[in-house]
């Protein structure tokens, strides 16, 4: 019982309601990768690769060409002895997303078979959580109008991408926060700023009077001593999404004292060094939010089952399946506005 005889992967695509853009990068549309792990006993356990070319390298045919070797890989084990498969999959370095969707489906199907969530076998400690819901980079009037009707629909957290044009983004923070007062903001310029302008612009929104609670990559992936100079330049807590991909990322920059907040991400880091990222911040007293790529529901549902495990993200920015046009919706935990319950 609960040996893996197969792994099926399938292609869904996926179209951004609107275009997403971010900074050097606008989605239009999304090709996943669904993994589905099938044990001796027929249970099943499913999901999903969101593949990140900007931040991973990984593409949806890539995945597909390493099916034949994550089948070999781990066909024939038992998932009861999940620490031994994660072993194997964390040689899939070249492919953080894949290795996610694996150990996911290999925790999914324990989790089917056990008949337990797999939010519980992670730790059970919440049944709900919040998301946040993003703006992307448009023109004033479209970041305005995003944020009023995201505020409006009742979500506590706005997610503002910035990093293309740092005097505009500062106008348009200034504009957003005048019709979203009380709201928190986590503003992310997805490595678009050199750290000084990265200073320049959270000392002039908090002399405005904004309070941000999160600032999310605001120099580029490799420069620690950038990120080490905004935390300790500016008024706002400095997070870490693009720099932190590995459990050895995330070591590094706790070593430097280069941020205050970690962004995991399944797809950068897989099950497994997301754990083990968890548990190094909780040690050394980094805050924790979780992020996304481009999952649908069922990508999600991955995240969501393990923030809820654990318990332990200040901030949710589970938002990307609200993006996208989906057939059916294949997430393990009901969406009601902001709130995800399992
Ligand atoms: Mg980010």
């Amino acid at each position: 019982m609960g040996k893996i005889i197969d792994i099926n992967f399938a292609i869904n695509k996926y179209k951004y309601q609107k275009p997403f853009h971010i900074t050097n990068s606008i989605s239009t549309d999304t090709d996943n990768v669904e993994v589905c792990v099938i044990t001796d006993e027929g249970f099943k356990g499913y999901g999903e690769v969101a593949p990140s070319f900007r931040v991973n390298g990984e593409t949806a045919d890539q995945i597909l060409a390493l099916s034949k070797k994550s089948k070999d890989m781990i066909v024939g084990e038992d998932v009861k002895n999940y620490r031994k498969i994660f072993s194997i999959t964390s040689k899939l370095i070249s492919s953080p997303g894949l290795k996610a969707a694996i150990e996911f489906a290999v925790i999914d199907v324990l989790c089917n078979e056990i008949g337990i969530g797999v939010w519980e076998f992670l730790g059970g400690v919440k049944n709900e959580i919040e998301t946040d819901k993003t703006v992307s980079i448009g023109t004033t009037a479209e970041r305005v109008k995003e944020a009023v009707d995201i505020y409006k629909k009742g979500f506590k957290t706005i997610k503002i991408k910035v990093g293309e044009d740092i005097n505009r983004d500062i106008d348009d923070i200034i504009e957003i926060y005048k019709k979203t007062k009380g709201v928190n903001y986590i503003i992310d310029a997805n490595m678009g700023y050199t750290p000084k302008e990265a200073v320049r612009f959270a000392k002039t929104l908090y002399l405005k009077g904004i309070d941000v609670a999160v600032f999310e990559q605001p120099v580029i992936n490799y420069d620690i001593d950038g990120l080490k100079y905004v935390r300790f330049n500016s008024p706002y807590p400095v997070c870490a999404d693009e720099s932190a991909k590995t459990r050895y990322d995330v070591m590094k920059l706790i070593k430097n004292e280069a941020v205050d907040y970690v962004n995991i991400k399944l797809m950068k880091s897989g099950l497994s060094d997301a754990i083990s990222i968890i548990e190094l911040c909780n040690s050394a007293n980094i805050k924790l939010m979780i992020g996304c790529m481009s999952e649908s529901s069922i990508g999600v549902n991955q995240s969501v089952q393990l923030a809820c495990g654990y318990g332990c993200f200040v901030f949710c920015d589970l938002d990307s399946h609200l993006m996208l046009s989906e057939k059916t919706y294949r997430g393990n935990f009901k969406q009601i506005k902001n709130k995800m319950f399992v």
